[in-house]
């Protein structure tokens, strides 16, 4: 359905992105932050122009997994809010606004204006690609993003335990609604990859997003598997994506299939 057939104005916004990309999973804690972050520094491998919204308002983690916790806030130039950037990635969050300790005490209509003032205010100048960390769950903070901005589709990031799937499937159902297309699952802590002699170890038995893809007839984008370097990374304001290792390898991958 248009905009003006769901009672909002038609607004002429530039796309902040040739392609606009949510990733978003049904539970919390299941890697979707690491997961965006890395798609994106992937996309920066394969020689796009990229940027990053964290839209998680509730728990933004962006400003950590880029090294950015100290970074000063959001300002406003002659063209709107000036994104940050970190290892190649233009980068917002709610974090730059709200500093990352304060719980974010927000009512659904002012989480709705923040994710749309990421996406019509800031000046992120050419990009072509876009992902949009999503928060958890299936609210207002979605809604906001699938009537705010052309977004081109949705990755969905589930690790193989049932539980997470389920909500996997509630977090697909609500962007089928929206009619924004699912480009595919990607499946976080797949297996365990061991540092010291490379092994893998499938702690919470594989292949359980690769099934739920087939099910719910969307690509299926690839294993990440559980690394320690994935963390440490995040904590320390590396990305692994940007190394050349085994999940770096994983992340490019499973962008490349991302873009196809
Ligand atoms: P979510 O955004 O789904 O809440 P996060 O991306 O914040 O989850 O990840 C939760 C924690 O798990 C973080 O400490 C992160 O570094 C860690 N983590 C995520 N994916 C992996 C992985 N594949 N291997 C190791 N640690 C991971």
């Amino acid at each position: 359905r248009s905009r003006q057939a769901q009672g909002q104005p038609a607004k002429p916004v530039r796309a902040p992105a040739r392609r606009i990309i949510a990733v978003a999973s049904g539970k919390g804690g299941v890697g979707k932050s690491t997961v965006a972050a890395n798609l994106a520094g992937a996309c920066v491998k394969l020689g796009l122009k990229t940027g990053l919204m964290d839209a998680d308002i509730y728990g933004p983690s962006a400003p950590r997994i880029f090294g950015l916790s100290d970074a000063p806030g959001l300002r406003k130039g002659d063209d709107g809010i000036e994104p940050l950037e970190a290892h190649g990635v233009k980068l917002v969050s709610m974090g730059f606004l709200v500093g990352e300790r304060d719980p974010v005490v927000w009512r659904g209509p002012m989480v709705t204006g923040a994710i749309r003032q990421f996406l019509t205010e800031v000046n992120w100048g050419d990009l072509d690609v876009l992902i949009i960390d999503m928060p958890p769950g299936t609210g207002d903070a979605q809604l906001a993003v699938a009537q705010g901005a052309p977004i081109s589709g949705v990755v969905i990031v589930s690790t193989p335990q049932t539980l997470a799937l389920d909500d996997a499937r509630k977090a697909a159902a609500l962007f089928d609604r929206t009619e924004i297309p699912i480009l595919g699952l990607i499946e976080n802590m797949s297996f365990f990859l061991c540092p010291h002699c490379g092994e893998g170890t499938e702690i919470f038995g594989r292949g359980g997003a690769r099934a739920e893809a087939e099910l719910i007839g969307a690509p299926f984008l690839g294993e990440i598997p559980l690394h320690p370097e994935l963390r440490e990374a995040s904590d320390e304001g590396r990305l692994v994506a940007s190394g050349d290792g085994p999940v770096a390898k994983a992340f490019v991958r499973a962008a490349e299939a991302m873009l196809t």
